[in-house]
Formats: C-alpha cells, sequence, structure tokens
C-alpha cells in the first residue's frame, strides 16, 4: 500500500479511511492506493498532520485487515 498527493479543484466529502471521519476535500488530497495504482480512498487533513510515520503504520495495520 502506497499514498499519494493529488491536486483536487472539487469539494466534496469523503470519508477518511484511518479514523472513518467525514471531511471535506482540501485543495491537496491524500489518497491511498494499492501497488497496483488502484485508489482505496482519503485522509483527512487531521491524520496528515500526524506525518508520514504514523500514517505508514496505519496503514499497515490496514493492510493486514484488508489481507485476511
Ligand atoms: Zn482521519
Amino acid at each position: 500500500m502506497q499514498f499519494q498527493i493529488e491536486c483536487n479543484t472539487l469539494k466534496n466529502f469523503q470519508i477518511c479511511l484511518i479514523c472513518n471521519k467525514q471531511f471535506q476535500t482540501q485543495e491537496a488530497r491524500l489518497i491511498i492506493c494499492n501497488d497496483q495504482g488502484d485508489g482505496y480512498g482519503d485522509i483527512c487533513p487531521q491524520c496528515m498532520t500526524m506525518g508520514a510515520f504514523w500514517i505508514g503504520n496505519q496503514l499497515k495495520a490496514l493492510d493486514n485487515k484488508l489481507s485476511l
């Protein structure tokens, strides 16, 4: 699993993949993708501020859950 930053012009609502809270997308979206580049979902600004290391750890846990 990996994440990528994308520019976004639409203001729509997404559910955060990590904390499951609904949020409005910002100009820069952080999108979680698998190794094939398929998007799983967005990360909210609060989780983004926790930093890449923390997000990476959350995704690892999520990855384990998804591959069960
Ligand atoms: Zn979040």
